[in-house]
C-alpha cells in the first residue's frame, strides 16, 4: 500500500522529526499554519479516527499519551490545540490517521 506518512514513518522520505517512540512518530508539518505545527501518527496504519475499533485503539491511545511530552518538547507551556480531520467533508488529504498540534501562539477562532 503506498502512503505517504507510511513512508516517512520508514525513513524513505524524509521529515522533521521531533519525537519518536515505539509507537509513535512526529514531524513537523511540511506547510504550518501556525508558528509550531507537528503531525503526530501512530506506526501502524489506520486510515483515520473512523478506522479505530478494539484492535488497534491501544495504537491511538499510545499516539494520546505522547502528546504532553511532544507538547513540552515544543515549548507549548501556555496552551496548544489538536485536531485530526476525517474524511471528504473533514478536509482529510493524507489517508493515515494524524494529529494536528498547533500551537506557540494565540490560535484563531475554531468551530469547536
Ligand atoms: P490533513 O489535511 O489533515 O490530512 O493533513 C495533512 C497534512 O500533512 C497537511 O497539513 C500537509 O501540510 C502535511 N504534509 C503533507 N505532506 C507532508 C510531508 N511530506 N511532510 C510533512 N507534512 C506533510
Ligand atoms: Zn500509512
Amino acid at each position: 500500500m503506498d502512503c505517504l506518512f507510511c513512508s516517512i514513518i520508514k525513513g524513505e522520505i524524509p521529515s522533521a522529526k521531533v519525537f519518536e517512540n515505539e509507537y509513535v512518530y512526529a514531524f513537523r508539518d511540511i506547510n504550518p499554519n501556525a508558528k509550531v505545527h507537528v503531525l503526530i501518527v501512530p506506526k501502524t496504519h489506520i486510515d483515520s479516527v473512523d478506522r479505530v475499533d478494539e484492535s488497534n485503539v491501544s495504537a491511538v491511545a499510545e499516539v494520546l499519551k505522547a502528546i504532553p511530552e511532544i507538547a513540552k518538547i515544543c515549548g507549548l507551556s501556555n496552551g496548544y490545540r489538536v485536531i485530526t480531520n476525517v474524511g471528504e467533508d473533514g478536509g482529510q488529504s493524507v489517508k493515515h490517521l494524524h494529529f494536528h498540534l498547533l500551537g506557540g501562539e494565540k490560535l484563531p477562532v475554531r468551530l469547536a
